[in-house]
């Protein structure tokens, strides 16, 4: 209990990643002692979900504005009259979805986005779940030898390695549907394989399937086995958690804690999201 009423509680969804916060309404504005509980439940458990929250466009950026600049999205529509805001829509009929497959938002940027608020405006009745994988638990799955290894490795990052890049029949699906947007334009940044995370301090693996190109020094061909052995082991299930949407509910995920990937099997359905990016820093290594 703070001094301000409010009881805050955080119980896990998952042992690898994800918890649920209630006794916060995020329609209000949030004191200190709240944020900290909130920022210090993101860098621990890499997700944070708060259900059944009422909140229009102006409280939902009031709370991202608490953790930093926002980040405005060259790949997604905004929300009208809200620039910040990215709409994240996909109609009954879509053919053709993004982010479907594993990855963290921004990697390829030299100070990657610390995370994605997303507000659940219109959820299918089945479908459109998005998975999560914590990376700081499946780092500290691996052998002491792998993880000296990786901890002396960088790896380079890129927005042009990611599927919807590598197929051109789905780039001409993302230009159709919205012309004139900015897609991906070769931005590259290296980044430690092993990261100690801002907030949590805790040692994190920063690879993912859908950016990371190959690591520093090393050829794609060289990387690749090393890369894919990575890929399986965090995405095992064990360090995953699922979440099934409901309107009402607001995730918020740390991009340097976790990857994710939304599921694209709610054809027939419509979903809409709402989602503000919070801009992040520059990556450390452990062992710096
Ligand atoms: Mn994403």
């Amino acid at each position: 209990m703070h001094c301000d009423g409010y009881t805050i509680n955080i119980a896990r969804t998952a042992p690898s990643v994800g918890a649920d916060i209630t006794g916060v309404d995020l329609s209000k504005p949030i004191s200190d002692a709240v944020f900290d509980d909130i920022r210090r439940a993101l860098g621990e458990f890499g997700v944070v979900l708060f259900r059944d929250q009422n909140i229009d466009s102006n409280a939902h950026l009031a709370f991202a504005r608490r953790f930093g600049d926002i980040n405005i999205n060259r790949f997604f529509q905004s929300v009208k009259g809200y620039p910040e805001i990215a709409y994240v829509a996909r109609e009954p009929d879509q053919v053709g979805s993004t982010g479907w497959y594993w990855h963290t938002d921004h990697s390829y940027d030299q100070a990657p986005a610390m995370g994605s608020i997303f507000a659940a405006r219109e959820i299918p009745a089945v479908g459109g779940d998005t998975l999560f994988a914590g990376m700081a638990a499946a780092y500290e799955a691996l052998s002491d030898g792998l993880k000296s290894t990786l901890e002396s490795l960088f790896a380079w990052h890129t927005d042009l390695v990611c599927p919807e890049v590598s197929d051109p029949t789905l780039q001409a699906v993302f230009a159709d549907r919205q012309p004139g947007l900015q897609t991906n334009k070769g931005t590259r940044s290296k980044h430690p394989v092993v990261i100690r995370h801002p907030i949590s301090g805790k040692k994190v693996l920063y690879v993912n399937p859908g950016f990371t190109e190959r690591f520093y020094g090393w050829t794609q061909a060289e990387s690749k086995p090393l890369l894919d052995f990575l890929y399986a082991h965090a995405g095992q299930p064990q360090f995953t958690y699922r979440h099934r949407w409901k309107e009402g509910d607001v995730a918020f995920w740390d991009n340097r804690a976790t990857w994710h990937c939304a599921l694209d099997d709610c054809f027939g359905y419509r979903r809409e999201l709402h989602r503000i990016t919070v801009e992040g820093v520059p990556l450390e290594a452990a062992s710096a």
